[in-house]
């Protein structure tokens, strides 16, 4: 139904799920980059998606040291 750019969770802006879109990393995350926007309402959110768990541990600590 979506691309694989594309996935479908619950947003806490619109308080209902919507589609998130990947956007272009600009961290050098490439394919695990786990920032996603809600089309909806453009909140931008840290989504666990299903990356290696060591690296997403990684990509975590990075995100809230930044
Ligand atoms: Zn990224
Ligand atoms: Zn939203």
């Amino acid at each position: 139904m979506y691309t694989a750019g594309m996935i479908e969770v619950y947003c806490p802006g619109c308080a209902e799920l919507q589609v998130f879109e990947q956007p272009p990393c600009v961290d050098g995350h490439g394919v695990d980059c786990p920032e996603w926007l809600c089309l909806t309402c453009g909140v931008a959110l840290l989504i666990d998606v299903p990356v290696e768990p060591a690296e997403w541990l990684a990509l975590t600590l990075d995100s809230r040291a930044a």
